[in-house]
């Protein structure tokens, strides 16, 4: 690059962006590809045909010449049944839930806020915070990654945060903090909880019947996790007043029409998403089984539809490099060093996924 563009850009770009790296996607062509949380099921390929050819045929029909419904009205009302939204919540749609943590972090960017979450979590609350101008504050994990309330309590005292995040259960790790504990937090803060769920499916239990309760927290789901990652749709549920403010913030027409109507379809025919979930809960009690009886590793309970495990001996480079080899694609955490040093997270695929990841981890070790 010539260095007079080079030297633009330090005069123009903010230096913490310049900081950042571009979120990374590896490359998957040609690998079972157990890094990123996806359902492992085609949609619509998995569908009997007949649903198949309606869901071409809807596809066909839609407008794109046309903008999209700009609130999306008849996909909120298939939303909120099948959530189960409490009548007097309203609901937010986000380009993913990823849109939805930009729009509040965004919302709340005032000089010196702070935005607090556990560590490590989802890396997303922490670049967004970035992006918006917010301080970050990361609070420890406790023993086997569960939530050190002392130590979230004294940070949340200290930092006055105007939006605490927790991952319920949590990314990278799995686990699923103590309903109580999430309480006290809800309670503690100054400002808003953000309960994010979007291992719902496989987590089953919900902080969705708790919002009349409490009038700082909001819930987020997404449907990416579930099985529709490609659709983009995330969606937040909260009390009124909190949504007609980030309401402002997010872009017109933020979800398209083919996400609208494919989505509005796939609710419709919510049980063979259902029945998916259920085949991988399944076998993400078989994958542990297996996971934990192997030597030479430490794996955690996960209440998602994947799994972190560390392997010893500063291995996990080797190791993530020869399960590639081997044709298996999942996430090594190494590089994010501190409580995840050595540590791999591997997503629960099919039955014959999830064998040829345990045939080729075996061999690597
Ligand atoms: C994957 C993930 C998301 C992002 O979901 P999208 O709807 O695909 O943007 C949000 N929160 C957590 C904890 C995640 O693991």
């Amino acid at each position: 690059m010539s260095s007079s563009v080079r030297e633009t850009i330090e005069q123009l770009i903010r230096p913490e962006i310049r900081a950042l790296e571009a979120y990374p996607v590896p490359p998957a062509a040609g690998l079972i590809k157990l890094d990123a949380m996806e359902n492992p099921y085609d949609w619509p390929g998995a569908l009997p045909e007949a649903l198949q050819a309606e869901w071409s045929e809807r596809m066909r029909r839609a407008r794109v010449n046309r903008y999209p419904d700009p609130q999306a009205q008849a996909l909120k009302a298939r939303l909120r049944p099948a959530l189960g939204v409490p009548a007097d919540m309203e609901v937010l749609l986000g380009n993913g839930s990823d849109e939805l943590i930009q729009i509040i972090q965004l919302a709340l960017a005032r000089p010196g806020a702070c935005v607090l979450a556990p560590a490590p979590t989802f890396v997303m609350y922490e670049m967004i915070a970035t992006f918006a101008g917010l301080r970050y504050v990361g609070v420890a994990l406790g023993a086997d990654f569960t939530l050190d309330l002392e130590a979230m309590l004294a940070a949340i005292a200290r930092e006055q945060p105007a939006a605490v995040f927790l991952a319920w259960p949590n990314n990278p790790t799995g686990v699923l903090y103590a309903p109580d504990v999430v309480r006290a937090v809800i309670g503690a803060a100054p400002g808003l909880v953000i309960v994010d769920e979007a291992y719902h499916a496989f987590a089953q239990t919900s902080f969705l019947g708790e919002l009349p309760r409490h009038e700082n927290l909001l819930v987020m789901r997404t449907l990416s996790k579930q099985g529709l990652a490609g659709l983009r749709l995330g969606v937040l549920a909260g009390r009124p007043e909190w949504l007609a403010e980030f309401d402002k913030l997010r872009l017109p027409y933020n979800i398209g029409t083919l996400s609208q109507l494919s989505a509005e379809f796939a609710l419709e025919h919510g049980v063979f998403l259902d029945e998916q979930a259920a085949n991988i809960r399944t076998e993400r009690a078989r994958l542990y089984g297996a996971l934990s009886e192997l030597p030479g590793i430490e794996c955690w309970p996960s209440a998602a539809n994947f799994f972190l495990f560390r392997v010893g001996g500063g291995r996990a480079a080797t190791v993530h490099q020869g399960l590639m080899r081997a044709g298996v694609l999942v996430k090594n955490l190494d590089p994010a060093a501190g409580a995840l040093a050595g540590c791999l997270r591997v997503t629960v695929g099919t039955p014959e996924e999830n064998a040829a990841f345990l045939a080729a981890l075996r061999r690597v070790l």
